[in-house]
C-alpha cells in the first residue's frame, strides 16, 4: 500500500534520477537546525525537533550533494526507507572509488547497454 504525498514538500528520502535513462540515486529533504537549545554550545547540525526554538528552511540532497528542493520534490521516484537512502549513498561512494567507469559513479550520464561491461560476481 502507497501513500499519497501530500501537496507541498516535507522531509523524506527519496530515489530520483539526476537523467532519466540513468541510474536510481539517494535524495533527501530535510530541515536541519543549527540552535543551541538542542544541539550543544557549538551550534551543531541536527534534525529539526519541535522543541527548537528556530524554524530552518527546508534543504535537500541529491546524490550526496546540495540541489533545490523542488528537484527532489517533484522529479519521478519513489519515497524509501533511510536505510536504503543510505545504501544508495555508500554504493555511489563505492563505485567512484573502485568502478569509476560504472553508471553508479556517474549517475548524470545515460546507461549505454553497448558498452557496459558484463556485471561480476
Ligand atoms: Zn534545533
Amino acid at each position: 500500500m502507497t501513500r499519497a504525498a501530500p501537496d507541498f514538500a516535507t522531509p523524506c528520502f527519496r530515489r530520483i534520477k539526476e537523467n532519466s535513462r540513468g541510474v536510481w540515486v539517494g535524495a533527501r529533504i530535510h530541515r536541519t537546525c543549527m540552535c543551541t537549545v538542542n544541539g550543544t554550545d557549538d551550534s551543531e547540525p541536527h534534525a529539526w525537533r519541535d522543541s527548537c526554538d528556530r524554524y530552518p528552511h527546508l534543504a535537500a540532497d541529491c546524490n550526496g550533494a546540495p540541489c533545490s528542493v523542488e528537484k527532489v520534490w517533484t522529479s519521478r521516484g519513489d519515497e524509501i526507507t533511510e536505510d536504503y537512502y543510505l545504501y544508495l549513498i555508500d554504493d555511489r561512494d563505492h563505485a567512484v572509488k573502485y568502478r569509476p567507469d560504472s553508471p553508479e559513479a556517474n549517475a548524470r550520464k545515460p546507461v549505454d547497454f553497448n558498452t557496459l561491461p558484463p556485471p561480476r560476481f
